[in-house]
């Protein structure tokens, strides 16, 4: 069995990861696994240079390998906003509903047809002695006017997924999986792993 150090504090994101690699047969150890790992600041510009920063400290620290992933939203008529600073767009680190208030804020006067957004995200691989892989998925949907779901975390339940008439947060977490920016990623990793024979 191959085991992997998955590089987020992020409950959610956890979640799903964990049900994917596991599904494949990897053994994920989350960072409460180790004790005195630092809080790494996530001051890139880019969801690769965050996801690259993450991987490579935390391989370093543990002398195992490691996957982090930076993800996050990016609306158009926001130029791109909140993008690599989804997190904490409200202010305070990892606080959804906040975030999803300022969302709404922001988009009241853009009407409905204007509201184009996407999932990002960006998965950085660190394995001993070789160079950091890259792995990304994206997917693509619109902004409600209100929430809608309790599945998920973050934006989800202001995510309407195009082409499928539900949000995020209205998806069993299999079917979020199968279509969702992390879940691209994670398959590409899950097939390089598979190669790689780690
Ligand atoms: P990170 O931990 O810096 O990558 O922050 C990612 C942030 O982007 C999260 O806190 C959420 O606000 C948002 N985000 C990323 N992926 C998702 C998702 O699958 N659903 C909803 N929000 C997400």
């Amino acid at each position: 069995m191959r085991e992997l150090v998955v590089a987020t504090r992020n409950a959610g994101k956890l979640r799903e990861i964990r049900h994917l690699l596991e599904g494949a047969g990897i053994i994920v150890l989350g960072l409460d696994a180790f004790s005195e790992l630092p809080e790494i600041d996530e001051d890139g510009h880019t969801f690769a240079a965050n996801a690259a920063k993450k991987a490579e400290t935390i391989a370093r620290l543990t002398g195992r390998p490691c996957l982090a992933d930076d993800s996050g939203l990016t609306v158009e008529a926001l130029g791109g906003e909140p993008g690599v600073h989804s997190a904490r767009y409200a202010g305070v680190q990892g606080d959804d509903a906040a975030n999803n208030a300022r969302l709404l804020k922001e988009l009241a006067d853009v009407p409905e047809g204007r509201r184009q957004a996407a999932f990002c995200c960006v998965m950085a691989l660190c394995l001993p002695g070789e160079p950091t892989c890259f792995f990304e998925g994206r997917v693509s949907g619109q902004i409600l006017f209100a929430p809608r779901g309790t599945g998920g975390f973050g934006y989800d339940p202001l995510f309407l997924v195009d082409g499928g008439g539900r949000t995020m947060a209205e998806l069993p977490l299999e079917e979020k999986n199968r279509i969702s920016h992390r879940g691209q990623a994670l398959r590409q990793v899950v097939a390089a792993l598979a190669v790689e024979h780690v």
